[in-house]
């Protein structure tokens, strides 16, 4: 075997394959939980998702749970599962554009969940509901005035969240924090511009990337890594799938460091 990260004794990549977990703490900002009818996961609810991401090193994961999102879980419920797992489990409240009376409660409860919820999260292509549309306004409104993050799901070439909506949601609302999931997958011109021409509230978000060789190389030469997120998916994809990735990725181990740690911790604290 030829690995290159042998060549270079003492790299994280080294420690991390040695090692099968890293020596630093790593904040997956995108995950979900419960099952999905689209997929067979091998572990999809609480103990069994905490105890492999133990394993890993995993101190935080923000997830929004697909039946908050989908029906059958209103957000209070994934507040208590948050609640048996404080150590380790954050919440992004799942946001329904169909259902604005649960918005408008969910919002009211907000600050009760706290510390478990942190931020909101938008999945617009299912919901079929373009960001910028009225639904989510008053959602939208709140984060803004709140300086929250918000998870969007993010598609190159999508009506509902593609870039020129996800450009225009993040210059009205230049307050909220917006972490564009998927990075704009395939429109890589517009993950470059929605950073570059917004005040400091963009970073994108990489799950489905880790997996598509220099992809994540070309988003650090285009945004920095100062302005990229890990985050997997998990349950659908796996963290030692997507930590390999970043790690094996031709960047440096500041840019390393960035995007597994670091920025969650500029933005959120080191205490959350
Ligand atoms: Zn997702």
């Amino acid at each position: 075997m030829n690995g290159s990260i042998w060549e270079k004794p003492g790299s994280i990549a080294e420690a991390f394959w040695k090692n099968g977990h890293a020596d630093f703490p790593i904040y997956d900002m995108h995950g979900h939980m419960g099952p999905h009818y689209a997929i067979y996961m091998k572990r999809c609810e609480a103990p069994e998702m905490v105890a492999h991401m133990k394993r890993i090193g995993v101190r935080r994961l923000v997830f929004s749970h697909h039946q908050a999102l989908f029906g059958g879980m209103r957000n209070a419920e994934v507040a208590e599962i948050c609640k048996q797992f404080p150590d380790i489990l954050r919440m992004y409240v799942s946001i329904n554009p169909h259902y604005p009376e649960w918005i408008k409660e969910d919002l009211e409860k907000f600050d009760q969940w706290a510390p478990y919820a942190v931020g909101l999260k938008i999945l617009a292509d299912y919901h079929k509901v373009k960001v910028t549309d009225k639904p989510y306004e008053k959602a939208l409104r709140f984060a803004d005035e709140r300086g929250l993050p918000v998870l969007f799901h993010t598609w190159g070439g999508s009506p509902y969240n593609g870039g020129p909506a996800l450009l225009e949601t993040a210059l009205k609302y230049s307050k909220m924090k917006l972490f564009l999931g998927h990075s704009l997958y395939g429109d890589e011109e517009y993950s470059k511009r929605v950073v570059a021409e917004t005040p400091g509230n963009v970073w994108l978000e990489l799950t489905a990337i880790p997996g598509d060789r220099g992809h994540i190389e070309r988003l650090v030469k285009a945004v920095g890594s100062e302005r990229i997120l890990y985050g997997t998916d998990f349950p659908w994809f796996d963290e030692y799938q997507a930590v390999g990735g970043v790690v094996s990725a031709k960047i440096t181990e500041d840019d390393m460091r960035n995007i597994l740690y670091r920025n969650a911790e500029r933005i959120l604290g080191k205490d959350w």
